[in-house]
């Protein structure tokens, strides 16, 4: 099946004794033991599991044709489940465009247990040269944040295999409409649900799919039900809501991002527009081998540097001046004043997260505000 008729379909596990065409919430954290002990309704303890959560999990594993998913209460709190997996000791070959949620964790949580490289991994020579003896995992996000650069899935999954590393990804910009790395050979796939899944900016959570259920993965749903990071019943209702139209809702920003890049990239006050779509970004034909569409987040750089971008941002009227993507209405940011003075985001960067509305309107108020600076 398609992704549109999975995320509608996939989740009617239930069929509730009132008729219910859509599954209700269920609140409840406990559930009844019959005679034996056994739990006839599939469920102990909503920590362990919760048919909202079980729903979820199971559309999110069909998307991304994946064996299992483990969804948590934040994107966040799943990549920190995987890394917590790993063996002491164990190394990281990260991104060096990396989400910066992420980076934080090694850097501050994990550097006392487990050892890392951030490396150019859209250079596999570099990838290659990166592998130790105690490398166990290779996490990759693409597209990445917020350079937009294009790894290479397939090129990854194969050097995964020969060095019997473990290959996770964040495809959290992407979608997964968009690109599905467990086709790349990929063992394990991250989403931050907050972004386009949960898609109207007002849950927040994350998910972990796996191609295979093995010892691995079973650390991993030790981690999720033991540790308790899940996500809510509610949250998991709100998200298979929004699922039955992440397809279109994807294909509307896709078309938004396209028309506003292509705006940007011819306009004398915008110096260079990194977005997958055009022809002369450095992987263009690597986003078109693996993505259906190249996504609704980009970012651009402006001249006239910091002040410019900022005027920018404070400027525009649509383009609500926050932190996150993937939500229906358009979002714009200074990324290097919310990473911090570390941070080596050039400092006339703008990310755009595309919205659904209209593409006039947007790029009227885009041409507006460029028009002042
Ligand atoms: C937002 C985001 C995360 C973190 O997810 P939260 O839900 O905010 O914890 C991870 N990776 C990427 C690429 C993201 O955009």
């Amino acid at each position: 099946m398609k992704p549109e008729t999975i995320s509608i379909h996939a989740a009617n596990l239930v069929k509730p004794a009132t008729g219910d065409v859509t599954q209700p919430i269920s609140l409840s954290t406990t559930f009844f033991r019959d005679e034996t002990g056994g739990y006839p309704g599939g469920h102990m303890y909503s920590r362990v599991s919760n048919p909202n959560r079980e729903a979820l999990e199971t559309v999110l594993a069909a998307l991304e044709n994946g064996e299992a998913a483990a969804a948590f209460s934040s994107g966040n709190v799943a990549g920190m489940s995987l890394f917590q997996a790993l063996e002491p000791g164990s190394h990281i070959i990260a991104p060096d465009d990396m989400y910066w949620g992420f980076k934080k964790q090694l850097l501050t949580i994990f550097n006392k247990t487990l050892t890392f490289d951030f490396v150019d991994q859209t250079d596999l020579e570099k990838v290659e040269a990166a592998v130790k003896a105690e490398t166990r995992l290779i996490w990759v996000e693409t597209p990445s944040n917020p350079m937009l650069k294009i790894t290479d899935l397939e090129a990854i999954g194969q050097l995964a295999k020969r060095h019997q590393l473990i290959f996770a990804c964040d495809s959290t910009f992407a979608s997964p409409v968009l690109q599905n790395p467990i086709a790349f050979g990929a063992d394990m796939v991250m989403h931050s649900t907050t972004k386009y899944i949960g898609g109207h900016s007002d849950v927040l959570g994350g998910v972990l799919i796996t191609a295979k259920r093995d010892e691995f993965w079973e650390r991993i749903k030790n981690i999720q039900q033991t540790g308790g990071a899940v996500a809510a019943p509610f949250d998991c209702f709100l998200l298979l809501r929004s699922l039955k139209t992440l397809a279109y809702r994807m294909r509307g920003h896709c078309e938004n991002a396209a028309a506003l890049a292509g705006f940007l990239r011819d306009h004398p006050k915008v110096e260079s527009v990194l977005y997958p779509g055009h022809a002369d970004h450095p992987q263009h034909e690597t986003a078109k081998k693996q993505m259906s569409g190249f996504g609704g987040t980009f970012s651009f750089l402006l001249r006239g540097g910091e002040a410019a971008a900022r005027q920018l941002v404070n400027n525009l009227k649509l383009f609500a001046q926050a932190t996150s993507l993937g939500g229906v209405e358009s979002l714009i940011e200074h990324r290097f004043s919310i990473e911090g003075p570390d941070s080596k985001t050039p400092r006339n960067l703008v990310r755009v997260s595309a919205g659904l509305e209209h593409i006039d309107d947007l790029i009227e108020d885009m041409g507006r505000v460029l028009a002042e600076l």
